[in-house]
């Protein structure tokens, strides 16, 4: 299979869909690979490196996007790319297609085969290709709050860990997934004095399996949502209710009486947020001041570390990847109903119900 990987064109994307390790994969395995030039710059990933590792490296994503069969991408295709789409060719990427209803009506009209990682789940019914990126994010969520907490950026100069003599500072982090965890592993790591909370106390008990006495847990009730967010230092806010909106656990209320310069990292602002102040940020703007709260709420922010979300990714991607290159889309998808849960769009139909309705689409 001839497997073509074009450089990223979003506004601030560096990462790309293939690292020359898993280039050599699929050189290994039989398989051609198109690289664009200088897809792989932006984090340090020279044409050379894709060359040693076997991939021919073309001048253009046109030439990328007429010669492959199946397209290995990081962000949605942008307008142009969608133009240079083909009937059959397979698209592999992140699509988040149940919002963006241009992208849904030019997918269809291409014609090609789109499976979005996001929807593509485990054996366990959870989501491969999300977790790598809820990692990065999580474990990112305290060092962007510690810097917050600085006096410099509106916070209540406070170092997390303190120091002999003095207390560390208090972080509360609201959902104990993916995002939590990396941030209580950071949180922790850093000295901070540590709460977490969870509505699924499964989810507690392993925590406390593996933190013991070092880490608090709490049951997400009300009130102890309430009493630890208002003594908190930092707050990260990491819930997920699958397929909906974030539910909005901290109030603008309770926002006011926060202590002054605290912070909020609001890492479930992709889903609306779980803080009724929140509202999306950029990394070139990534904190605003409301109530003498530091917020941030960047929602793209495994982009900023792109070198190390790139290298998690592809390590999740790589053997779905493989699959389709071996087996052909069929077969793939037929030995892996995850995979084909990852079926948004093909040959012009939209396969998958929540995306028909939610854009009120046919299915
Ligand atoms: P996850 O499913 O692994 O974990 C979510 C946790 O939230 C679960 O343990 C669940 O029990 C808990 N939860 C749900 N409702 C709750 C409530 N009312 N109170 C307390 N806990 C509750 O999800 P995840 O992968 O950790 O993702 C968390 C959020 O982070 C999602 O909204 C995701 O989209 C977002 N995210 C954002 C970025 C970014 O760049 N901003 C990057 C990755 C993920």
């Amino acid at each position: 299979m001839i497997i073509g990987v074009p450089k990223e064109v979003k506004n601030h994307e560096y990462r790309v869909g293939l690292i020359p390790a898993s280039v050599l994969e699929l050189i290994r395995l039989g398989h051609q690979v198109l690289v664009e030039t200088q897809a792989g710059h932006g984090i340090d990933i020279s044409d050379h490196q894709y060359e040693k590792a076997g991939a021919k490296i073309v001048p253009s994503s046109d030439y990328v996007f007429s010669k492959s069969d199946l397209i290995v991408k990081v962000k949605e295709p942008q307008p142009l790319e969608r133009q240079k789409l083909k009937p059959h060719q397979i698209l592999f990427t992140y699509l988040h297609l149940a919002a963006d209803l241009h992208q849904a009506e030019d997918l269809i009209k291409s014609k090609a085969v789109c499976i979005a990682y996001e929807t593509v789940t485990d054996a366990f019914n959870g989501l491969p290709l999300l977790a790598p990126m809820s990692e990065v994010a999580g474990r990112m969520s305290v060092q962007a709050g510690a810097r917050a907490l600085e006096k410099s950026a509106g916070g209540r100069g406070l170092l997390l860990a303190g120091v002999p003599g003095v207390a560390a500072a208090k972080v509360v982090i609201i959902g104990g997934g993916n995002v939590g965890r990396g941030a209580l592993k950071i949180a922790h790591g850093m000295a901070a004095n540590v709460t977490i909370l969870d509505k699924n106390i499964k989810v507690l008990r392993e925590i406390d399996q593996d933190y013991g006495n070092a880490v608090t847990t709490l049951y997400a009730n009300n009130h102890n949502l309430q009493q630890a967010v208002l003594e908190a230092d930092l707050v990260i806010g990491a819930v997920l209710v699958p397929g909906a909106a974030a539910p909005k656990l901290i109030s603008a209320d309770m926002v006011k009486q926060m202590k002054p310069g605290a912070v909020i990292v609001d890492v479930a602002i992709d889903q609306g947020g779980c803080c009724e102040t929140a509202r999306p940020t950029t990394h070139e703007n990534p904190t605003y001041i409301i109530d003498n709260i530091v917020h941030y709420c960047v929602s793209n922010m495994p982009g900023a570390v792109a070198r190390t979300a790139t290298f998690a990714l592809n390590n999740a991607t790589l053997p779905y990847i493989i699959a389709l290159a071996e087996k052909g889309l069929c077969q793939a998808m037929a030995d892996d109903p995850g995979l084909f849960n990852g079926l948004n769009v093909i040959n012009g139909h939209i396969c998958r119900q929540e995306v028909a309705d939610s854009l009120d689409l046919p299915y």
